[in-house]
Protein backbone atom coordinates (compact mmCIF):
# COMPACT_ATOMS: atom_id res chain seq x y z
CA UNK A 1 0.00 0.00 0.00
CA UNK A 2 1.46 3.37 -0.62
CA UNK A 3 0.45 6.94 0.04
CA UNK A 4 0.36 9.96 -1.51
CA UNK A 5 0.59 12.38 1.31
CA UNK A 6 -0.35 15.71 0.94
CA UNK A 7 2.04 16.90 3.80
CA UNK A 8 3.62 19.61 2.01
CA UNK A 9 0.21 21.13 0.45
CA UNK A 10 -0.76 23.71 2.90
CA UNK A 11 -4.57 24.35 3.00
CA UNK A 12 -6.52 27.00 3.39
CA UNK A 13 -7.74 26.68 7.22
CA UNK A 14 -9.65 29.26 9.75
CA UNK A 15 -7.50 31.62 11.11
CA UNK A 16 -6.06 31.11 14.14
CA UNK A 17 -4.03 33.76 15.57
CA UNK A 18 -0.92 33.38 17.43
CA UNK A 19 -2.41 33.78 20.69
CA UNK A 20 -5.22 30.91 20.28
CA UNK A 21 -2.76 28.88 19.46
CA UNK A 22 -0.31 29.54 22.39
CA UNK A 23 -3.70 29.48 24.80
CA UNK A 24 -4.06 25.95 23.22
CA UNK A 25 -0.43 24.40 23.33
CA UNK A 26 -0.75 26.24 27.27
CA UNK A 27 -3.93 24.23 28.20
CA UNK A 28 -2.10 21.04 26.54
CA UNK A 29 0.87 20.89 28.60
CA UNK A 30 -1.31 21.85 32.10
CA UNK A 31 -3.72 19.24 30.82
CA UNK A 32 -0.83 16.23 30.60
CA UNK A 33 0.75 17.28 33.92
CA UNK A 34 3.83 19.16 32.00
CA UNK A 35 5.33 21.85 33.79
CA UNK A 36 6.29 25.21 33.13
CA UNK A 37 10.31 24.90 32.89
CA UNK A 38 10.20 20.93 31.85
CA UNK A 39 10.60 19.46 28.26
CA UNK A 40 7.96 17.61 26.84
CA UNK A 41 8.27 14.10 26.66
CA UNK A 42 6.43 14.09 22.73
CA UNK A 43 6.93 10.40 22.47
CA UNK A 44 4.68 10.49 25.40
CA UNK A 45 2.13 12.33 24.14
CA UNK A 46 2.22 10.24 20.88
CA UNK A 47 1.84 7.29 22.31
CA UNK A 48 0.41 7.24 25.86
CA UNK A 49 -1.44 10.94 26.58
CA UNK A 50 -2.99 10.65 23.39
CA UNK A 51 -4.79 7.35 23.25
CA UNK A 52 -6.25 8.52 26.53
CA UNK A 53 -7.88 11.53 25.74
CA UNK A 54 -8.85 11.12 22.16
CA UNK A 55 -11.55 8.92 21.16
CA UNK A 56 -11.01 6.73 17.93
CA UNK A 57 -7.12 7.74 18.14
CA UNK A 58 -4.42 5.91 16.27
CA UNK A 59 -0.97 5.93 16.20
CA UNK A 60 1.08 3.98 13.32
CA UNK A 61 5.11 3.60 11.89
CA UNK A 62 4.94 3.13 8.04
CA UNK A 63 8.26 2.13 6.15
CA UNK A 64 10.29 4.64 4.28
CA UNK A 65 9.35 2.92 0.96
CA UNK A 66 5.52 3.93 1.68
CA UNK A 67 6.32 7.12 2.07
CA UNK A 68 9.56 8.76 1.02
CA UNK A 69 8.36 12.43 0.70
CA UNK A 70 6.56 12.98 4.07
CA UNK A 71 8.53 12.58 7.58
CA UNK A 72 4.52 12.07 9.00
CA UNK A 73 1.09 13.14 8.06
CA UNK A 74 -2.34 12.86 9.45
CA UNK A 75 -5.34 10.57 8.58
CA UNK A 76 -7.88 12.61 9.34
CA UNK A 77 -10.96 10.77 8.94
CA UNK A 78 -9.38 8.45 11.43
CA UNK A 79 -7.53 10.40 13.57
CA UNK A 80 -4.39 8.86 12.81
CA UNK A 81 -1.04 10.10 12.86
CA UNK A 82 1.87 8.29 10.96
CA UNK A 83 5.07 8.56 11.33
CA UNK A 84 8.12 7.20 8.99
CA UNK A 85 10.08 4.60 10.65
CA UNK A 86 13.12 6.45 10.55
CA UNK A 87 11.12 9.39 11.82
CA UNK A 88 9.88 7.18 14.80
CA UNK A 89 13.38 6.00 15.72
CA UNK A 90 14.81 9.28 15.48
CA UNK A 91 12.04 10.36 18.36
CA UNK A 92 12.97 7.28 20.05
CA UNK A 93 16.71 8.99 20.41
CA UNK A 94 15.10 12.25 21.60
CA UNK A 95 16.42 14.18 18.06
CA UNK A 96 14.97 17.44 17.70
CA UNK A 97 13.55 17.30 13.92
CA UNK A 98 11.44 14.34 14.94
CA UNK A 99 10.41 15.65 18.07
CA UNK A 100 9.10 19.18 16.62
CA UNK A 101 7.56 17.03 13.15
CA UNK A 102 5.80 14.86 15.37
CA UNK A 103 4.34 18.03 17.72
CA UNK A 104 3.84 19.47 13.52
CA UNK A 105 0.96 15.96 13.20
CA UNK A 106 -0.12 16.27 16.88
CA UNK A 107 -1.25 20.33 15.82
CA UNK A 108 -2.71 18.95 12.27
CA UNK A 109 -5.08 16.74 14.81
CA UNK A 110 -5.81 18.78 17.75
CA UNK A 111 -6.41 21.68 14.80
CA UNK A 112 -9.02 20.18 13.55
CA UNK A 113 -7.25 20.68 10.00
CA UNK A 114 -9.64 17.79 9.50
CA UNK A 115 -13.05 19.53 9.18
CA UNK A 116 -11.61 21.48 6.51
CA UNK A 117 -9.39 18.82 4.61
CA UNK A 118 -9.31 19.43 0.85
CA UNK A 119 -11.41 22.17 0.97
CA UNK A 120 -8.69 24.96 -0.64
CA UNK A 121 -4.91 23.01 -1.56
CA UNK A 122 -4.12 25.70 -4.20
CA UNK A 123 -0.63 27.16 -4.53
CA UNK A 124 -1.04 29.95 -1.82
CA UNK A 125 -2.24 33.03 -3.28
CA UNK A 126 -0.44 36.28 -2.15
CA UNK A 127 -2.82 38.08 -0.35
CA UNK A 128 -3.94 35.44 2.37
CA UNK A 129 -2.35 35.92 5.35
CA UNK A 130 0.08 33.47 7.13
CA UNK A 131 -2.25 32.19 10.03
CA UNK A 132 -4.90 31.00 7.79
CA UNK A 133 -1.99 27.91 6.23
CA UNK A 134 -2.37 24.67 7.86
CA UNK A 135 1.34 24.59 8.12
CA UNK A 136 1.95 27.73 9.44
CA UNK A 137 -0.42 26.70 12.43
CA UNK A 138 0.75 23.32 12.68
CA UNK A 139 4.52 24.58 13.20
CA UNK A 140 3.58 27.41 15.68
CA UNK A 141 1.57 24.81 18.07
CA UNK A 142 4.71 22.53 17.54
CA UNK A 143 7.16 25.66 18.13
CA UNK A 144 4.71 26.54 21.43
CA UNK A 145 3.73 22.94 22.64
CA UNK A 146 7.63 22.40 22.77
CA UNK A 147 8.67 25.81 24.08
CA UNK A 148 5.84 27.86 26.18
CA UNK A 149 6.61 30.96 26.73
CA UNK A 150 7.74 29.76 30.49
CA UNK A 151 10.68 28.60 29.72
CA UNK A 152 11.56 30.63 27.06
CA UNK A 153 12.14 33.56 29.67
CA UNK A 154 13.89 31.23 31.82
CA UNK A 155 16.07 30.17 28.90
CA UNK A 156 16.67 34.03 27.60
CA UNK A 157 18.03 33.00 24.18
CA UNK A 158 17.37 30.69 21.46
CA UNK A 159 20.41 28.61 21.80
CA UNK A 160 19.43 27.92 25.12
CA UNK A 161 16.22 27.67 24.58
CA UNK A 162 16.81 25.25 22.21
CA UNK A 163 18.49 22.75 24.81
CA UNK A 164 15.99 22.72 27.22
CA UNK A 165 13.24 22.39 24.88
CA UNK A 166 14.62 19.99 23.15
CA UNK A 167 13.98 21.56 19.41
CA UNK A 168 16.66 23.42 16.64
CA UNK A 169 17.98 27.28 17.32
CA UNK A 170 15.76 27.56 14.74
CA UNK A 171 12.50 26.85 16.02
CA UNK A 172 13.40 28.45 19.25
CA UNK A 173 14.30 31.39 17.55
CA UNK A 174 10.78 31.73 15.48
CA UNK A 175 8.78 30.68 18.73
CA UNK A 176 10.77 33.21 20.44
CA UNK A 177 9.87 35.82 17.94
CA UNK A 178 6.12 35.24 18.77
CA UNK A 179 5.97 35.84 21.85
CA UNK A 180 8.05 38.92 21.31
CA UNK A 181 5.86 39.77 18.38
CA UNK A 182 2.82 39.49 21.06
CA UNK A 183 4.89 41.47 23.80
CA UNK A 184 5.01 38.73 26.07
CA UNK A 185 9.00 38.32 26.30
ZN1 LIG B 1 1.86 19.71 8.10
Amino acid sequence: MSFTPNEHHSIVVPARSTASIIGLTNSIRTTLGVGPLDQIDIGHVLEVDLPQLLDAYSFEVRDFEEMPNAEGFTLFDQSTIILRQDVYEALQRGENRARFTTAHEIGHLLLRHNMIHGLARAPKPKDTPVYKWSEWQANTFAGTLLLPLSLARHAGNPASASLLAGMSDIAAKVTMSHYEKGGLL
